[in-house]
């Protein structure tokens, strides 16, 4: 994919810094946690790194290994902190144009409290 400069006035990026409000679920060095604003399932929950990446394309080639590590333990962290790591969830990445990806800064949706349904629409 064609690296995409990171717009530092997304809107993930102004709830990094504090100027947009969010109901966090969850913080730790690496990434940060809360509801989407316009809910697909019961719950239903963006996790983002606190490091300025556009996508997951962005963030696999370009984030260090602690990045990396501390990411994916913080989804695994939000799983069981919300309660559903048994009944089950689904984490999806939008990237780029055919995903629909709407917010320049990675972000993983997390789904979860009812059945999800198929794969994909
Ligand atoms: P994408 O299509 O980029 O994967 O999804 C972006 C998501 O961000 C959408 O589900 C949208 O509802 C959510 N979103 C957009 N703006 C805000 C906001 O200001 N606050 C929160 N909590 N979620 C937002």
């Amino acid at each position: 994919m064609t690296e995409m400069a990171y717009d530092p006035d997304n809107i993930f990026a102004k709830i990094l810094r504090g100027e947009i409000s969010c109901n966090k679920v969850y913080e730790d060095d690496y990434a940060l946690a809360f509801p989407d604003i316009n809910p697909q399932a019961p719950t239903h929950v963006l996790i983002i790194p606190k490091g300025a990446y556009v996508s997951q394309d962005d963030f696999s080639e370009n984030a260090s290994d602690a990045e990396i590590a501390g990411f994916w333990r913080a989804v695994g962290s939000v799983a069981r902190q919300l309660g559903v790591a048994d009944s089950g969830y689904r984490f999806l990445a939008n990237t780029g144009p055919d995903a629909h990806q709407e917010v320049m800064h990675f972000h993983v949706h997390l789904f979860a409290g009812r059945k999800l349904g198929p794969m994909l629409a």
